[in-house]
Order: C-alpha cells, then sequence, then structure tokens
C-alpha cells in the first residue's frame, strides 16, 4: 500500500531532525511518499506567508503530516502557526505519550508510561478574546469550554484506552475554583466516563495532580485535560522521561492528523548537528500507529530503545558524542 504524506521540514532544527527521520523511515519499506510543504519562517522567506495555501491544500488532501518545529516570527499575523494548524483542521485531540527509555537523563528510569489527551481547540490556551486597556492596566482573556468540545476529548481518551490495553483515566481539572469552565469539562467527562465501566476513571485536581506526577508518576496512565492544562502537564512528563529529545506528539481531527516532536526549534543548537532526532521518531512511530502499521510502530520503537541501550552514538543531550543523522544511522542499523 503507497501512502502519500506531507512533510514540512521547519525552522531550527527542523530540516536536520526531519531528515533523519525520513533517512529511518525509508529503511523499513513502509510504502510511504512525501509530498514536502513549507511552513514557518522558511515559508515567509520563500513564499511572502507564514502558513501558505499549497501547504494547507496538501494537509487536507494527505490527510497525514509530519512536521518539524516551526518559528512563528513576533507580529507576523497569528500568534502561532501551530494553533493555527490544529484551528484550521479541527485537530482536536493532543495525543503527548511520556514513557521511560533507558540511558537517558530521566529521574525515574523505570515506571513511567502514561499518556497526556490533550484538549487542543479550546480554553485559555487558544487566546481568544484577548486585550489590553488603554491605560495598561487591566489585560482580559476570554475562556470558552464547551460540551460538545469536552465530551469529544474525553471519550477519544477513554476510546484509546481501550484501543491501547490501558486500564485507568485520570480526569484533571481545576473545578473547584473555575467552576464554569472546568466545571462543565468535569461534568461531561463524569457522564462520558459512565460509558466506559471497563475503564477506571478518577478525578484530579491540576496542582495537586503535578505534585503527583513528581512523587509518584507510575499511578498515572491516560490523563485527559483541558488544554492549557495539557500544554504543562505534557512538559512535566517530557522532563520526567528525560527531556524535550524523548518526547512526541500527534495533534487528531477527524480529517487529518499532524505528527511532530513537543520540542521547538532550538535555536541555540540548529546548524550543528547535536539535535536529538527522537521526539520526531517517536512522533513517525505515532503516525504509523494511526495509519494502522502498529506493527512497523512497535519496531521503530524497538530500534530506539536498542540504540539507547547501547549506547550507540547518542547525541550530546544524552550524554553521547554522536550527532543527529550517526544517531538515527544507527537507529535504521538497528531496524
Ligand atoms: P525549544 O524546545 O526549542 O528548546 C528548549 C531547549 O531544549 C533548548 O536548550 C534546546 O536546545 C533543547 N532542545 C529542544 N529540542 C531538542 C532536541 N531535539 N535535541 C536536543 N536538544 C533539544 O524551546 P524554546 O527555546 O522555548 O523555543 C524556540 C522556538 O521554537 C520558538 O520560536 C518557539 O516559538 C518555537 N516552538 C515551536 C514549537 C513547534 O513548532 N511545535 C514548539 C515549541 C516552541
Amino acid at each position: 500500500m503507497t501512502q502519500t504524506i506531507t512533510v514540512i521540514r521547519g525552522d531550527g532544527i527542523g530540516p536536520e531532525i526531519m531528515d533523519a527521520t525520513l533517512h529511518v523511515l525509508d529503511s523499513m519499506n513502509l510504502g510511504l511518499q512525501y509530498e514536502f510543504a513549507d511552513a514557518g519562517l522558511v515559508a515567509l522567506e520563500k513564499h511572502g506567508e507564514l502558513l501558505p495555501q499549497a501547504t494547507l491544500d496538501s494537509i487536507r488532501k494527505n490527510r497525514i503530516a509530519l512536521k518539524s518545529p516551526l518559528t512563528t516570527p513576533v507580529g507576523e499575523g497569528f500568534s502561532s502557526i501551530n494553533v493555527e494548524l490544529r484551528k484550521r483542521f479541527d485537530l482536536y485531540a493532543n495525543v503527548r505519550p511520556a514513557k521511560s527509555f533507558p540511558n537517558t537523563k530521566s529521574r525515574f528510569p523505570d515506571g513511567v508510561d502514561l499518556i497526556t489527551v490533550r484538549e487542543n481547540t479550546e480554553g485559555a490556551y487558544i487566546g481568544e478574546g484577548q486585550s489590553l486597556s488603554e491605560d495598561g492596566e487591566t489585560a482580559l482573556l476570554t475562556q470558552k469550554v464547551t460540551r460538545r468540545g469536552s465530551e469529544r476529548i474525553v471519550r477519544y481518551a477513554f476510546d484509546l484506552a481501550r484501543k491501547t490495553g490501558r486500564k485507568k483515566v485520570t480526569v484533571v481539572h481545576k473545578a473547584n475554583i473555575l467552576k464554569s469552565t472546568s466545571g462543565l469539562f468535569l461534568k461531561t467527562a463524569r457522564t462520558v466516563a459512565a460509558e466506559y465501566p471497563d475503564i477506571e476513571c478518577n478525578e484530579m485536581i491540576v496542582d495537586n495532580t503535578c505534585m503527583q506526577l513528581v512523587m509518584r508518576p507510575e499511578q498515572f496512565d491516560i490523563i485527559v485535560t483541558t488544554n492549557l492544562f495539557g500544554d504543562i502537564i505534557s512538559d512535566l512528563c517530557a522532563g520526567l522521561v528525560g527531556g524535550l529529545g524523548l518526547a512526541p506528539g500527534a495533534n487528531i481531527g477527524t480529517d487529518a492528523a499532524i505528527f511532530e516532536a513537543v520540542h521547538g526549534t532550538a535555536p541555540d543548537i540548529a546548524g550543528q548537528g547535536k539535535a536529538n532526532p527522537c521526539a520526531l521518531l517517536l512522533g513517525a512511530a505515532q503516525m504509523l500507529d494511526h495509519l494502522g502499521q502498529t506493527e512497523k510502530a512497535e519496531r521503530l520503537r524497538a530500534a530506539i530503545i536498542a540504540t539507547l541501550e547501547a549506547k550507540d552514538s547518542l547525541t550530546p543531550d544524552l550524554g553521547g558524542s554522536g550527532n543527529t543523522m550517526s544517531f538515527s544511522q544507527a537507529i535504521a542499523s538497528w531496524i
């Protein structure tokens, strides 16, 4: 089967980690064809816009995109290209796994294996209704949470639990204080949870969740939460398993899905061959799961684990003396 995917090489370390990722994917005979499209700073320079129509058309046609991080220049049109992409394609589920890997700088070398399912289209994070009073003394932001948005993300989390054999979903909220928005999310989550008696469901307030994650991360399986809480919690979880170089994310909607690394363009190391390609590679593994190629996805993850175990050509963030391409060549050889 041949599947065409849109590939966005991105800014900063983006092209380096994308080349490394495609090198590994090419070694797997996946039947993937790449349609390259521009976004971010590189698109602004080449086409005069951050998110060209041709890129949107490519994603709409192929329905699957693999994307490197992008720079949104300050003061250019929209506040974030990523938020814009999520809005355009209604990519409502942001799925971020955090798993302990060997030989990483993790404080928890074993036992962390959780997924944060973050609502991706509503809430404070999207920055709706922002204003600053003329005297600069008062700032406003509107936070909108809907029953529909809450229901579909919680349902996604429970369906994911069933599909992946996970046993527990923790609903993370702040309904004790944010009684309207977080309150609606929690109430809706309870209704959905009742339809899944085979999956354990518990509720946890977001501040306590942060402490519990740091002290006893093994108690979590799937976390489902609203946009801003999910943004913060998923980076915390990336820290639990050894940093951003190992944290992938999928943005999933009904008509399209975009797979990426959680980290940004890392301008401090761009062009130096130091970037760890694992986060984007793990994003590619999520893409293969999404495409129904679960056996291939597992092979890719197993090759990454074998390379980490062998300390084979690791990048400097993992304490190695390899570079982006030698690391990916090692992973490809373990495939
Ligand atoms: P960042 O994630 O780019 O970097 C944070 C730190 O982590 C840096 O020290 C960096 O060197 C390191 N790091 C990140 N990825 C790494 C990797 N693969 N291997 C080794 N080290 C890695 O965060 P930032 O500095 O806050 O943001 C830089 C830019 O990225 C900003 O313009 C921001 O808007 C953008 N950004 C884009 C995305 C995206 O497109 N998905 C996400 C976050 C930030």
